[in-house]
């Protein structure tokens, strides 16, 4: 029989958190040899490549403003400090409130939390929206259509300057190039894990291990292509997948898959949604900011590039939990566009009547209960995962911290030199505030 191939680490899944994982691994473990593999043909096609790769450090938690604000950091450097251009524009977040949801508890914490941690943010009153945003329907009072889609009228704006949107892809290829620069050994893709190896720790050659009275560790990966060992640790950041590979031995990665979806609208036919694309006054662009409408979880992020928003919803109640296990669960719907999403959108901006998408697509979130992500070393696997539907405006501090946790570190240094504890995002020790501030 022929000794199955052997590395110090095998990180499976090469998205924005495995490359990232990588490369930290590698960096700080120059001799480790180090296999990055993914069932995909390149890194970064999967969510990484569907998001709307907006990043905020805007969150109720301190824990996700940590990881964010670091995070934004650190792609700021890299693009101007190191010149890598990653298309990162700060364009700015607005949140657009009622007057019931400014002055609720949850918001006035969430404000109360950012001003304690030194989050740029301001607050624009009902008056200087009227005047910033072109075309923002503000009064619904006799408006039945409003009414029946229980949609509030926007008082307030949260503005957060920091914030902006990114081409994730180039990130992704940022972390790959260097972690390929520090690499003696080849990524591989087009490579499908099927199982996680779990065996006895030691072991004692005898038919039907593991008993339960053995230890156990994950000492490697079978693949489509034949079985690869790992000494040191299998690292999983297969996001939405992760639980078909962590169920079957018994880890219950307490994270949910499900879909969400974004749909292109150009702006350049449409002399009114031109006007709101580059709407002035709010960044040094010239543009609108990413937005997010009171109600019902709607949302548009700029694209300058192609002069249009892309369009997503962050529905909670009525979108199943999924396991998004195959391509079907990653079809966008048309109808969900034409039924749910565009009627508010346009309620709110009458400037995107008429207009239809040219493109749309969509992938999978990986929930946490919480909304804040997951890093764990348990039994030689090392996940990474629960993202919540920012995992690319954390990919750095997750990075960080899970080659920390590989390196046995207590805390793990982010960007900057602010540090947190390593297993402060595990199951076991977790030590987090919870997220209210989810789209
Ligand atoms: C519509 C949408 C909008 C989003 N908007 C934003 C946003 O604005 N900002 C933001 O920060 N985040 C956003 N996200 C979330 C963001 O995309 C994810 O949090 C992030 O991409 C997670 O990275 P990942 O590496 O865990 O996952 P992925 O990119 O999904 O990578 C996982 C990889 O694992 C591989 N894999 C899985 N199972 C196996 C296996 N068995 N064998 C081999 N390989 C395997 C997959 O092929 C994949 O490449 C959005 C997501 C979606 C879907």
């Amino acid at each position: 029989m022929t000794e199955a191939e052997t590395f110090d680490v095998i990180v499976v899944g090469a998205g924005v958190l495995g490359v990232a994982t990588a490369y930290y691994i590698q960096k700080n473990s120059p001799d480790k040899d180090v296999l990055l593999l993914d069932r995909y043909l390149a890194p970064g096609q999967a969510n990484t490549a569907m998001s709307a790769a907006a990043v905020r450090n805007m969150f109720a938690s301190s824990t996700n403003q940590l990881l964010t604000d670091t995070t934004i950091k650190y792609v700021e450097h890299v693009q101007e400090g190191l010149g890598r251009e990653l298309l990162f524009e700060k364009t700015g977040y607005l949140w657009l409130l009622s007057e019931r949801q400014f002055s609720n508890g949850s918001a006035q914490l969430w404000m109360h939390r950012m001003d304690a941690s030194g989050i740029n943010y301001r607050v624009y009153e009902k008056e200087e929206l009227t005047q910033m945003v072109p075309g923002l329907n503000m009064d619904f009072v006799g408006d039945e259509e409003a009414e029946l889609m229980h949609l509030e009228q926007a008082s307030y704006g949260l503005y957060g300057g920091d914030c902006g949107v990114l081409d994730p892809t180039r990130l992704v290829e940022y972390y790959y190039e260097e972690f390929k620069s520090l690499s003696s050994v080849r990524p591989r893709f087009g490579v499908e894990v099927e199982r996680l190896i779990l065996e006895a720790d030691p072991k004692l050659d005898l038919p039907g291990e593991p008993f339960v009275w053995q230890e156990k560790r994950v000492t490697g990966v079978q693949t489509d292509r034949g079985e690869l060992r790992a000494r040191d640790a299998v690292v999983l950041a297969t996001g939405a997948w992760s639980n078909a590979l962590l169920d079957p031995i018994g880890i219950d990665s307490q994270t949910k898959g499900k879909k969400r979806q974004l749909f292109v609208v150009h702006a350049s036919d449409k002399p009114a949604l031109n006007e709101l694309l580059f709407t002035d006054g709010f960044n040094s662009l010239g543009c609108i900011p990413f937005t997010i409408l009171p109600s019902a979880g709607v949302y548009f992020r700029p694209q300058l590039q192609e002069k249009g928003f892309w369009i997503g919803c962050g529905d909670k109640l009525g979108r199943a939990f999924k396991y998004v296990q195959t391509d079907d669960d990653l079809v966008p719907e048309s109808a969900y566009y034409e039924n749910s999403v565009y009627p508010v959108l346009s309620k709110y901006f009458p400037a995107f009547e008429d207009v239809r998408p040219v493109n749309s697509w969509a992938g999978g979130y990986c929930y946490s209960p919480d909304a804040i992500p997951f890093v764990y070393f348990d039994h030689g696997v090392l996940v990474v995962n629960g993202a919540s539907g920012s995992g690319i405006m954390k990919s750095d501090a997750l990075g960080r911290i899970a080659d920390a946790l590989f390196r046995g570190e207590e805390y793990a240094e982010l960007y900057g030199g602010r540090k947190i504890k390593a297993d402060a995002l595990s199951i076991k020790h977790r030590d987090v505030e919870v997220e209210s501030v989810v789209i």
